[in-house]
């Protein structure tokens, strides 16, 4: 059986198409979403990713602000910035690109976002409301990933879905968005014992690790839904995810791709958020 490939760049697609509609209503109010992004320092990667996110606001109607910073920039410079623009009414979602550099604690400059603008979905407050099922802003990557399974037309309730990684941003909170849709839920980690053991119980895998070939063929049950999260370079410098893909595929139901996958539903979930933190404002 070779599995469906659940084709991530297509749902973004859609979903940044109705993002772009909704904006444009909201801009017809007199109220256009605007998303600032911070980057500090000169990673070329984040600086990438900062391009694509403007590219996408942009694209969608939103504006965005782009401030960049030197890595020497201080911290207390960096929370004063950010506290100024939770005050600024034309900025509705505040992006703070990661890594930072070594001298800025990235827990104090998200807790110094408010709430209402944490668009990335990374405040405790945030993490708590998902926690304890209120509204908040969802992390963007497992709320992409969420969309992804949903895609698939197969129902989560009473399925044993496995996720393969605890990070705050990524494992954590993917575990508790597929509890809260009624899956049983393990998760994995570097410690776990026989990986294997409870990825071929799992009719759902989600693996957020960072290591190429972390799912194997033979650790997948027939049929499953494998939502590959990992961003990886295999010997060839290819982009490449946390999964076997060419021998995965053979036996899972539904797999993403890398690239093509998880990574623009991430972009398109922050979206996705700046939109709503826009319409709240609006409301
Ligand atoms: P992270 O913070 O490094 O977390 C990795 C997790 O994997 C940790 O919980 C770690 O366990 C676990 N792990 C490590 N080795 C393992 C093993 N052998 N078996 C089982 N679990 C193991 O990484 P992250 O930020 O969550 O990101 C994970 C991957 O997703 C990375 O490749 C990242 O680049 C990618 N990513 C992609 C997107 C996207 O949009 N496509 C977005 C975010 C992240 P411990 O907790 O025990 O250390």
């Amino acid at each position: 059986m070779t599995a469906q490939l659940i084709d991530g760049n297509a749902l973004a697609a859609r979903i940044r198409a109705e993002v772009a509609q909704r904006a444009g209503a909201l801009r017809a109010r007199g109220l256009t979403p605007g998303l600032a992004v911070i980057l500090v320092g000169d990673d070329p990667a984040s600086a990438v990713y900062v391009r694509h996110k403007v590219k996408d606001c942009e694209d969608a109607g939103i504006r965005s602000l782009l401030e960049r910073y030197p890595a020497t920039m201080a911290e207390a410079d960096l929370l004063a910035r950010v506290r100024a623009l939770n005050e600024e009414s034309t900025v509705h979602g505040i992006l703070v690109q990661m890594p930072l550099p070594r001298h800025i604690d990235p827990l104090k400059v998200i807790e110094a976002l408010s709430p209402g603008k944490d668009v990335d979905g990374f405040h405790v407050h945030s993490a708590g409301a998902l926690m304890v099922g209120r509204p908040g802003f969802k992390a963007c990557t497992p709320y992409g990933c969420m969309r992804l399974i949903e895609s698939t037309a197969q129902p989560v309730r009473g399925k044993h879905a496995v996720v393969i990684g605890r990070s705050n941003t990524v494992g954590k909170p993917m575990a508790l968005m597929l509890l809260q849709a009624n899956a049983t839920v393990t998760i994995c980690h570097s410690a776990t014992a026989d990986l294997a053991a409870h990825t071929r119980q799992a009719d759902i895998v989600v693996a957020a690790v960072g290591r190429r070939d972390t799912l194997r063929a033979e650790m997948v049950k027939p049929g499953a839904i494998v939502i590959d999260v990992g961003m990886n370079r295999d010997d060839a410098g290819k982009l490449c995810g946390d999964v076997d893909f060419a021998a995965v595929r053979e036996v899972a139901g539904w797999i993403t791709p890398v690239p093509g996958g998880v990574g623009p539903m991430t972009r398109a979930m922050l979206l996705v958020n700046t939109l709503e933190a826009a319409e709240r404002a609006a409301a």
